[in-house]
């Protein structure tokens, strides 16, 4: 049989995955190849530990070529422009043709949407933002922490408000609580608005517990550098000594200028398959559009960049050499942080109807500990990570959470 060729743009969580399960899936005289324009994968959810202190920067990262299996060839090179009804792509100054496309590119934070953003909110949604907020937070003499949502869509729906707790569980151990205020502010009428009111009251009712205050459908328009303070599109102004902002996201623009993409640059997918509108042409992660029974977007979230490649592999193992094809089930879950060491843990179905069905299993050590291990499974070497996800299937198992893992 003639060999083909299975070309994945993106080599996050999404891109890794489909890689490695690709190559699991075919035979020797396919290739697979990844193509990524950065060397290091950040594992993102430790951003979040990395800005209170608890993570080191170097601590968060691996080569992206560390974590694909023995057969995957990575290409680093910047994609320019993605032409599927050619299957051609073209990356730097090469051009390479496929067979099957996976686009993994994800979506890119752009802070030039807020003016007084860059330079003043320090952006944790990456590795140098989170890493400045740890430093002014380790310096920190008391006064008001602002944590702002500036637009939506946004990566992992729960990270402001774990922000929040990380940061007045920090507070607290630094003996700057009496000091200090927390104050969220977001576009979102509640945390989480995906996940349905009980559980957006139950996120709230957890800020609320630590005296976190919370202000939704109140995103900034902008930021005064020169006053610290946040302006909101009635004129309204409030003040900040410490900013942990969430920028603006938008697709990457090799798939905004690609006839993948709909009128806002994501690109939408078929929700069971993550079938383009182009043959052989998947997508998956933050750069799809999977629009859900209650009318909102399936949430941008590492969990079901994951699943949603496994899905793919199969897909396309089954369209080069024949057999089962796969369906994504719309499930997932998260963490969310509490500090003090303890986590609490949401999980369910995205896809039910009328609406999602979601809920929120009590905080507690074991969740934190969960994440923890999670993390390992992502960045330890070899034995560690093998350990790290029986240790996860085990906790799978034990408390019932229907998880791809
Ligand atoms: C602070 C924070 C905490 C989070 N916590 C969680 C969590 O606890 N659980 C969870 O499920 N999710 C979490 N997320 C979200 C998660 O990181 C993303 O949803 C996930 O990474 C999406 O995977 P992806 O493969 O779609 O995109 P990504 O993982 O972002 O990968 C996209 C890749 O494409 C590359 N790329 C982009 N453009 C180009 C180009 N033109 N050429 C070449 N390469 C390109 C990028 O460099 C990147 O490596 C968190 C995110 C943040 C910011």
């Amino acid at each position: 049989m003639a060999g083909k060729v299975a070309l994945v743009l993106g080599g996050g969580v999404g891109g890794v995955t489909a890689g490695n399960a690709l190559r699991r899936l075919l035979g020797a005289e396919h290739r697979v190849v990844v193509l990524e324009r950065e060397a290091r994968y950040l594992f993102t959810p430790s951003l979040l530990w990395l800005m209170v202190g608890d993570r080191r920067p170097q601590q968060v990262a691996r080569d992206v070529g560390d974590l694909l299996v023995p057969g995957v060839e990575l290409v680093r090179a910047e994609v320019i422009s993605i032409d599927p009804a050619q299957k051609v792509v073209t990356a730097g100054d090469r051009e390479l043709r496929y067979d099957a496309l996976v686009v993994a590119l994800g979506a890119e934070l752009a802070p030039e949407g807020v003016p007084g953003f860059a330079g003043t909110a320090h952006n944790f949604f990456d590795l140098d933002g989170a890493t400045q907020f740890a430093e002014a937070l380790r310096t920190f003499a008391g006064g008001r922490v602002v944590v702002a949502v500036t637009a939506l869509p946004y990566k992992c729906p729960a990270a402001p408000y774990e922000a929040a707790l990380l940061i007045e569980a920090a507070l607290r151990r630094q003996g700057l609580r009496e000091r200090s205020e927390v104050v969220v502010f977001t576009p979102e009428p509640q945390p989480m608005p995906v996940a349905g009111p009980v559980l957006g009251a139950a996120v709230s009712q957890l800020l609320a517990e630590r005296g976190i205050a919370l202000h939704a459908n109140r995103p900034p328009a902008s930021i005064d550098a020169a006053a610290r303070e946040l302006v909101f599109a009635d004129g309204a102004r409030e003040r900040f000594d410490l900013l942990a902002g969430v920028p603006p996201h938008r697709a990457p623009g090799a798939v905004r200028r690609s006839p993948l993409a709909n009128e806002n640059g994501w690109i939408p997918v078929d929700a069971r398959t993550l079938r383009t509108r182009f043959a052989d042409t998947y997508a998956i992660g933050d750069v799809t559009l999977i629009p859900l029974a209650n009318g909102r977007p399936l949430p941008k979230a590492g969990v079901f960049a994951h699943a949603e490649a496994l899905v793919v592999a199969r897909e396309i193992a089954a369209s080069f050499a024949g057999g089962a094809g796969a369906t994504f089930d719309g499930t997932g879950y998260c963490w969310v942080e509490l500090g003090g060491g303890r986590a609490a843990f949401a999980e369910g179905d995205f896809y039910a109807t009328p609406a999602p069905s979601i809920r929120l299993r009590r905080p507690g050590v074991l969740w934190h500990l969960g994440k923890v291990i999670f993390e390992r499974s992502w960045l330890g070497g070899g034995l560690e990570r093998v350990l790290a996800r029986a240790a996860l299937r085990l906790g799978a198992r034990v408390t019932g959470v229907r998880a791809t893992l």
